[in-house]
C-alpha cells in the first residue's frame, strides 16, 4: 500500500523503495536509542511542568512592561531545571541563535577582557559579533575586548594550545557543540564536559559558554550538566518543537545569567521587565513536544545517513554513530548532485513543495549556496531542511523534520533525484 503510493504519488523507484528497507533495517538500532531518549526527555518535562503547577494562567499574554508574567518566569525556571542550570531566560525577543550567544559573551565581556573559542572558528554569524571581520560596527573588538581561537587538531580540541591560550585575561571560553557548517564530529555532552573541566583547572572563574545549537533533547542531558556556565540556542532549532514562532533562550548559573539580563534588557531592570505578549502558549507547548519532535529530527538524520550510505556516499554522521545534534552532511562530489538533493527535499516539504531551489548568491557568503526549505515558521529548521554551499566537495546538510514519516519521503525523494541526475 505504502510502496504503491510512493511509487504513484511520488515516483520513487524499486531500487530507492529497496534501499529505503534496508536502510532501516541498519537503523534500527538507533531509531531505538532515540526512542529511549525521547521517552526519557519527554517524562523529565512532564514532571517538570507538574511540579510547577503548569495551568491555563500560564499561557496567556501580557502587556506593557511585562512585571510578573507568571508564564514568562515560571518557563524560564522549567527550561532551567530541564537543562541543567540555576536560571534561564526564554525569550520571544531574543531575535534568533546569533543574538542569545551575542547577548551572553556582551554580558559576561568587559574591555581588556579576553574570549576563547575552544573548538575552532564559530558559527559564520559570530565572526562580526566576535570582529573577526574588519570594519564590523559595534563588535566586542570595537569595545576592546580581545580574541583567540584555538583551532581544532582532526576534529578534537587542541588541548595544548587552549592551554597556552588562556592567560590572566581571559573571562569566557566559547564551545560549539554543534558541527555547524564543518566537515567534523559534534560534541557529545560528556566531551563538553571534558573540555570545560580543563578550563576551569587552568583558572575557575573562567565563564564557560555552550553554543547549544541543534543539540537540545537529543541526548539525556545539557551541557549544564557537566559544568558549563551559560548555554544557549534557538527556539526554532530543537526546543521550540516547531510550533515556537520565534527567540532564542539562555541557560546558566544563577550568578551568569544575572549579568546576561543586564545586557538583554538594561542594568537595572534586567529579567523583571519583557512582556511575553502572546508566546506563552506556543512556548509552553513546544516545549513539551520538543523531546518528540527532536526524536523524529534524529531518526530522520539516521534514515538519511544509513540511505545515502547504501548509495556509496560519505555521511556524517554514521547512520549507526551516537549522535549529539540533528545534522547530517553528506558529500556529494560534485554540484548538480548537491542541487537535486536538496530540490528533493523541498518537493517533501509540506510548505512551498512546489518550489524548485536554485543556488544563490547569499549576503556574507563567500560562495552561492542553495537551500531547501518549506516551513510553517520562516527559516525555522527544526522543520525538514537541507542546505550547502556551492563549492567542492559539495557537501549537503541536511536538518529536522516535524514528523518522521514525511521527512523519511522527502529523503527518499531526494534520493531519487539524485540518482537520476547521475543517469543523465
Ligand atoms: C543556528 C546556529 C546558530 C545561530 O544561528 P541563528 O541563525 O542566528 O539562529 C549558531 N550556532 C550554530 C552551531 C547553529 O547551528
Amino acid at each position: 500500500m505504502i510502496d504503491k503510493f510512493l511509487k504513484n504519488s511520488y515516483g520513487i523507484s524499486e531500487r530507492v523503495l529497496e534501499l529505503a528497507k534496508i536502510a532501516d533495517q541498519k537503523a534500527a538500532a538507533a531509531y531505538e536509542r532515540a526512542d529511549k531518549i525521547c521517552q526519557y526527555n519527554s517524562l523529565r518535562v512532564l514532571k517538570a511542568f507538574g511540579d510547577h503547577n503548569v495551568s491555563e494562567a500560564h499561557l496567556g499574554a501580557t502587556t506593557g512592561y511585562g512585571y510578573d508574567d507568571l508564564g514568562r518566569d515560571t518557563l524560564d525556571s522549567i527550561y532551567a531545571e530541564i537543562f541543567g542550570g540555576e536560571d534561564a531566560l526564554v525569550r520571544h525577543n531574543i531575535v534568533n541563535g546569533t543574538m542569545a550567544i551575542a547577548t551572553c559573551l556582551y554580558g559576561i565581556l568587559r574591555p581588556g577582557d579576553t574570549l576563547v573559542a575552544a573548538t575552532g572558528k564559530p558559527y559564520d554569524t559570530l565572526e562580526e559579533v566576535i570582529g573577526i571581520r574588519d570594519g564590523s560596527s559595534g563588535s566586542l573588538k570595537d569595545f576592546g575586548v580581545g580574541y583567540r581561537q584555538v583551532d581544532m587538531i582532526d576534529s578534537k580540541v587542541d588541548y595544548d594550545s587552549l592551554r597556552a591560550s588562556i592567560d590572566g585575561t581571559v573571562k569566557a571560553v566559547v564551545i560549539q557543540r554543534s558541527k555547524g557548517y564543518d566537515w567534523r564530529d559534534t560534541f557529545s555532552v560528556n566531551e563538553i564536559g571534558e573540555i570545560i573541566k580543563f578550563v576551569k583547572s587552568i583558572n575557575s572563574e573562567i565563564v564557560c559558554i555552550v553554543d547549544n545549537c541543534y543539540g537540545e533533547f537529543v541526548e539525556d542531558k545539557e551541557p549544564c550538566s557537566v559544568g558549563a556556565d551559560l548555554i544557549v540556542g534557538s527556539l526554532i532549532k530543537n526546543p521550540g518543537g516547531g510550533l515556537a514562532q520565534s527567540g532564542g533562550y539562555i541557560v546558566g548559573t544563577k550568578d551568569a545569567v544575572e549579568k546576561v539580563s543586564y545586557r538583554l534588557t538594561c542594568p537595572g531592570i534586567g529579567r523583571e521587565c519583557g512582556a511575553s505578549l502572546g508566546n506563552n502558549r506556543t512556548f509552553y507547548q513546544g516545549f513539551f513536544m520538543a523531546p518528540h519532535i527532536v526524536c523524529n529530527a534524529v531518526k530522520a538524520g539516521v534514515f538519511c545517513s544509513a540511505l545515502f550510505e547504501e548509495l556509496g556516499y560519505e555521511v556524517n554522521p554514521a547512520s549507526d554513530d551516537v549522535r549529539s545534534d540533528i545534522i547530517t552532511s553528506i558529500k556529494f562530489g560534485n554540484e548538480s548532485s548537491l542541487i537535486a538533493f536538496c530540490q528533493g527535499i523541498q518537493k517533501g516539504a509540506p510548505i512551498d513543495s512546489f518550489v524548485v531551489p536554485m543556488p544563490w548568491d547569499m549576503p556574507g557568503y563567500e560562495n552561492q549556496v542553495i537551500m531547501a526549505a518549506g516551513a510553517f515558521v520562516q527559516g525555522s529548521s527544526i522543520e525538514i531542511s537541507a542546505d550547502g554551499p556551492i563549492k567542492p566537495p559539495y557537501v549537503g546538510y541536511f536538518q529536522g523534520g516535524l514528523t518522521f514519516e514525511t521527512a523519511r519521503l522527502a529523503i527518499m525523494v531526494a534520493a531519487q533525484k539524485v540518482i537520476d541526475c547521475n543517469q543523465n
